[in-house]
Parts: C-alpha cells; sequence; structure tokens
C-alpha cells in the first residue's frame, strides 16, 4: 500500500511539473489578444503616428498602439525601420529571436538530469521500502490477524470429518509446548485436496481462527516471476516473517503452480519454478515443528505434485475436501442465510436437494444473488422464487437479452434444444430436464438444463450411452428440420467426443477393448507432466480405440435421430412453445408432451 501512494505522488509531482513547463512555454502566444495586421496597415499606423510601442522579436513585430490596441505582424526585412519608429518616438523593445528558447534550453540540458535524478530517487525509495534489497523480494504474503474477521470452525459446514482430522492441528498451535513435552510428532504440513470453492482457503484460515494465531497467506502463483531466484528469495522470506509470528499458519493457495514435478518441463525452461520449489522444501527442512509454524496447502491437483512436497516431513497429512452431499450443501446454506432475512416459503433443504454438484462458493454465491435481486425489487425477505431465479442464473449463466436474433436463428435454436430435450425425455434413466431455454447466456445461445434428483457419485455405462444420445440430440433435430447444420452444435459434438473418449479410455465401457484402461491421463508439458499423452498401446490399438469412440457416436447419432424421426410432431410442438415463451420448465414441457400425445401423435418412453 505505502509503495502504491508513493508511486502516485511521484507521478503527480512529474506531471504537475510538466504542465507547468509546458504553460510557460506556451504562455505568451495565449495571454495576448492581438490583432494580426499586414505590414503595410501597420507602416500606416506609424506614419500617422498612432503607435506608442513595438515590440521585435525575431521577425515577429509586435505593437501597441496609443489607444491600448495591440497589434501584431511580421516585419519586413527594412532596414529603415528602426530610423522610421525613432521618428515617430516610438519606445522600441528587442527580444532574442525566439521567444521559447530559454525554456527549451532549460528542458534540453536540466531535463534529463531533472528526470534521471527522479528515477533514482524513486528507486532509491523503493528499495528502502522494507528491509530486503528490492521489494521484488518481499514475500507478497499477507498476513491476517486476529483482529480481522475471525473465521472458526462454525463457519465451515458439511465437512465433519475434515475438521476432526485438523483438529489436532489446532490443539498444537493453541500450546506448542504442551506437546513438546510429549515428544508427539506434529504434521508440519497439512496438504487440503479438493476442487475449487470448495472450502480449502476457508478451512486453513478457520484453522488459525479456532488456535487463535495469525494466518500468513500466499498464493503459489506469486512465487511464479519471471526473474529467476526471486520465487526462491520470496520463500525465504515468507519464512523468515512467519517464524518471527510463530505460533502461526502459513498457507499456500494453488501449490501446484509452485509444487509440480521436477525435471519434466519442456525444454528446462523451468529454473525459475524449480528453484523456487527448492527453496521451499529445503525451508521445510530447515525448521522444526516446535518453532510453531505449520504450513497449509491447498491444490486441486495432488497428482501434478512433485513426490518429494508429499514426503514425511513435509506435507505428511492430507485432507480431501470434496463437493458437499445433501446434507452438506442444507449446513452450507444454514451458515450462509444466518445474516439473510429469509420468507416462510424458503426451505433450505429444498433447495440443498436441487444443487447437486454445488459447491460452498456456488451455495454462498446463490445465497447472494436471491438476496440481490429481493433487493432489487424492494422486497423485505428472500423468498423461494428468489433462490429459483438465482439458480438459475449461476447454472445457466446470466441471460444476454441483448443480444439481437433473426427469427430464423431462434427457430434453429428452438429445434436444437428441443431436440436435446425430447430425447432426455425419452430415454429411460437420465437426469430429468429441469429446464430449457433460448435465451442467450453466456457464449450459449440455449441452454437444456438436466438435474439429477439425487447425488451422483457413479455413473453407469447405460446412463452415459444415453447421454451421448442427448448430447447429439441438437445436431439431430436441426439436420432433420432444416436439412442442414449449424455450428451451434460444436460444443456439443466436443462433450459427446469426450465422453466417448473417456468411456473407452478410462472406464473400459467397450464390449470390443474390454475392461482395459489406455494412456495416462491427459496433461501437457506445461503442466508439468508429460510432453503429450503417453501411448501405452500399439498403433494398432490406439487405431481400435478410434473406432471404438467412432462407433459410439454414431451408435447414438442413429438412436437420437430415430427417436426424432418417429416424433416430429412433438419436436415441432415443443419448438413452437419454446419460441413462444423462451424458457420452458420440467412442468411446461411435460405439458406439451401430453398435449401433442393426445392429438395422437406417438409419445411413449421407449426403453
Ligand atoms: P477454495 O479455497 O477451496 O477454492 P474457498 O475456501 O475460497 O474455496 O471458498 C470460497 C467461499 O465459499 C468461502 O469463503 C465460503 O464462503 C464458501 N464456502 C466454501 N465451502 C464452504 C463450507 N464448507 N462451509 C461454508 N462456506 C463455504
Ligand atoms: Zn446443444
Amino acid at each position: 500500500m505505502k509503495s502504491k501512494t508513493q508511486n502516485l505522488v511521484f507521478w503527480t509531482v512529474v506531471g504537475l511539473s510538466m504542465l507547468v513547463l509546458l504553460n510557460l512555454w506556451t504562455m505568451p502566444t495565449r495571454v495576448a489578444v492581438e490583432e494580426e495586421i499586414l505590414f503595410s496597415d501597420f507602416m500606416a499606423k506609424l506614419d500617422q503616428g498612432a503607435v506608442e510601442k513595438v515590440t521585435m522579436q525575431g521577425s515577429r513585430l509586435r505593437g501597441v498602439l496609443k489607444d491600448h490596441t495591440q497589434v501584431r505582424t511580421y516585419m519586413a526585412d527594412y532596414p529603415d525601420l528602426v530610423q522610421v519608429l525613432r521618428e515617430q518616438h516610438v519606445q522600441i523593445e528587442v527580444k532574442p529571436s525566439a521567444e521559447s528558447s530559454w525554456y527549451m534550453t532549460m528542458l534540453m540540458t536540466w531535463g534529463p538530469f531533472v528526470l534521471f535524478l527522479g528515477v533514482w530517487l524513486f528507486v532509491m525509495r523503493r528499495m528502502q521500502n522494507g528491509n530486503a534489497a528490492l521489494s521484488l523480494v518481499k514475500s507478497r504474503a499477507r498476513m491476517l490477524t486476529e483482529a480481522q474477521k475471525k473465521v472458526t470452525f462454525s463457519d465451515v459446514a458439511g465437512i465433519d470429518e475434515v475438521k476432526a482430522d485438523v483438529q489436532e492441528t489446532v490443539d498444537f498451535l493453541k500450546d506448542p509446548r504442551k506437546f513438546q513435552k510429549l515428544g508427539g510428532r506434529i504434521p508440519k504440513g497439512v496438504l487440503v485436496v479438493g476442487p475449487p470453492g470448495t472450502g480449502k482457503t476457508l478451512l486453513a484460515k478457520a484453522i488459525a481462527g479456532e488456535a487463535g494465531v495469525p494466518f500468513f497467506s500466499i498464493s503459489g502463483s506469486d512465487f511464479v516471476e519471471m526473474f529467476v531466484g526471486v520465487g526462491a528469495s520470496r520463500v525465504r522470506t515468507l519464512f523468515e516473517d512467519a517464524k518471527k509470528h510463530a505460533p502461526c499458519i502459513v498457507f499456500i493457495d494453488e501449490i501446484d503452480a509452485v509444487g509440480r514435478s521436477r525435471g519434466m518441463g519442456l525444454g528446462g525452461g523451468n529454473d525459475e519454478r524449480e528453484q523456487t520449489l527448492n527453496q521451499l522444501l529445503v525451508e521445510m527442512d530447515g525448521f522444526d515443528t516446535t518453532e510453531g509454524v505449520i504450513l497449509v496447502a491447498a491444490t486441486n491437483r495432488p497428482d501434478v505434485l512433485d513426490p518429494a512436497l508429499l514426503r514425511p516431513g513435509r506435507f505428511d497429512r492430507q485432507v480431501t475436501v470434496n463437493h458437499p452431499d445433501l446434507r452438506g450443501r442444507s449446513e452450507i446454506l444454514k451458515v450462509h442465510t444466518k445474516n439473510v432475512p429469509v420468507a416462510a416459503d424458503v426451505e433450505l433443504e429444498t433447495i440443498a436437494r436441487g444443487t447437486p454438484g454445488f459447491s460452498g462458493a456456488d451455495l454462498e454465491n446463490l445465497v447472494n444473488e436471491a438476496a440481490l435481486r429481493a433487493a432489487r425489487q424492494n422486497k423485505s425477505q428472500v423468498w423461494a422464487v428468489d433462490f429459483d431465479t438465482a439458480k438459475d442464473k449461476i447454472l445457466m449463466g446470466t441471460e444476454r437479452k441483448s443480444m439481437m436474433l433473426t427469427d430464423e436463428e431462434k427457430r434453429v435454436i428452438a429445434y436444437h434444444e428441443a431436440g436435446h430435450a425430447l430425447v432426455a425425455k425419452l430415454l429411460p434413466g437420465t437426469d430429468p430436464v429441469h429446464k430449457v431455454s433460448i435465451i442467450p447466456r453466456g457464449r450459449a445461445l440455449g441452454v437444456t438444463l438436466q438435474l439429477p434428483t439425487n447425488d451422483r457419485h457413479n455413473y453407469s455405462k447405460e446412463f452415459l450411452y444415453n447421454t451421448l444420445a442427448i448430447l447429439l440430440g441438437g445436431r439431430v433435430a436441426e439436420e432433420l428440420v432444416f436439412k442442414q447444420v449449424t455450428t451451434g452444435a460444436g460444443n456439443d459434438l466436443e462433450r459427446a467426443t469426450a465422453l466417448a473418449r473417456q468411456m473407452v479410455c478410462e472406464w473400459g465401457m467397450s464390449e470390443r477393448l474390454g475392461p482395459l484402461t489406455f494412456g495416462q491421463k491427459e496433461g501437457s508439458a506445461f503442466l508439468g507432466r508429460s510432453f503429450s499423452t503417453n501411448r501405452d498401446c500399439s498403433e494398432q490399438m490406439a487405431a481400435e480405440i478410434d473406432l471404438e469412440i467412432k462407433r459410439l457416436i454414431r451408435e447414438n447419432y442413429a438412436r437420437a435421430r430415430q427417436l426424432l424421426t418417429e416424433r416430429m410432431m412433438t419436436l415441432a410442438a415443443l419448438a413452437d412453445a419454446l419460441l413462444e415463451k423462451e424458457v420452458l420448465d420440467a412442468r411446461e414441457i411435460e405439458e406439451v408432451l401430453l398435449r401433442s400425445s393426445q392429438q395422437g401423435v406417438t409419445y411413449s418412453a421407449v426403453s
């Protein structure tokens, strides 16, 4: 903060001085209200004896007339001018030819020097800032002391097992000496693994909060700088700082940014990161837990971490936080609605049921969006409908109502989404269709949203097979109705292909290839792993994998095509309803399907 204000002051001063200089420079032409006249007119005035004073400057001639008007003109090379002026008893003032010259000279000779001085002073200041040689080296860690809003375990909901796991760490931080006496070995580092938004940072803060110790937080990416050696010195400074404040927690977010496996980068260009990682390892080995500094690191990619980080005496404790289950979501909602006036029709349990797959951060966001919506509508409480709308917004993205689509485009989108939705409705065992919309949101032109009724932890082959058909249903509908296809299905195809590949290569779901896995998990050199997907199978096998993927896609394309061809009327009814209402919820979709089946069109779930 301090250096930011200094920065501001410095540049303000520079800017102001520039302005003043510029002003001085251009002043003469700006202040004078003079009339430009012909030289002959001037001579005439002179002959009339109307001129009181002249100022000569190069070929510029300024005159003040007896009636106080000011005139100016250019001088002819007229040798007798001075003679005439004298005869008329005019005051004569002569100035060096270019009026601005002394400013210019000043600027030219002193400017660079002043600038240099300024820069030098600036750098000096920054160097003094803190005791490190250069502020670059400063650890960048933000320290959160007890004074700041304290987070405790009561703020962390739905992960009781994890809380129990780290309780020991809390107890230790509360009274390091007690543990020392008993000689128990306390973990030096706790690695918290889990997807984004599941409360890893929150947990680390809560550990510090429960124990009442300072909390240093830094992100792994803060260590990775352009200059070699900076990251390593930052690590050093961080640990020095932390030791001064022991007992304390040092939290490293996204540790995978520094902690990726060494020696796997492209062309050895990762010196800086490796140095930083080495320094981190050295520091971790170099301090005793008895000093009371405990490291907590978070990552969602434990698989890319350098094994050295996970060795005993380093991050030897691992806890995993996952997306919360139904009860967890319920509890997290409870925590976040504590200070929100919730209306009587809101049941947190129901909201939790309707938000499978939401992380803690998503749920916090949900409550926040709902409250904002209620506030915008001047309600005094947040109602269930606010939560519902907020949920759709989070799931499908914000509506882009301003996007102008032609009627033809809308029709294509309506049929596309109707295709997804109808295939989903027809195939058994798939997630219920929650909503279909043809309002553009984010990058998507339309959305068909399915929501599972329960948390899913495991997917059957049949479920995935059906998912492929649903994904392809959009493109099929376009093709059937318009006899042409658009780019709108690009993302669907990408997802379908990726899913088919996973089914074949990861989950062994191809009968022809059998229950085998192929190829390493994806990962590129930039993520610190192997250069390309390591092929652990023969060329022939690779070709067969491709064939299998193609077969899965083909089969399901044909399946979706068959389903929709038999129900063109229903498809049209759904698309029309979409064009009319833009958004259909589960009940409305059901109604459309029912109506078209009463009109004698076949609508029955197939199996
Ligand atoms: P991560 O570090 O895993 O990406 P954060 O700890 O930054 O996630 O979580 C972001 C926010 O989400 C938190 O500030 C908190 O408000 C909310 N949150 C996440 N998980 C939980 C939880 N288990 N209980 C309560 N709030 C949570
Ligand atoms: Zn689609």
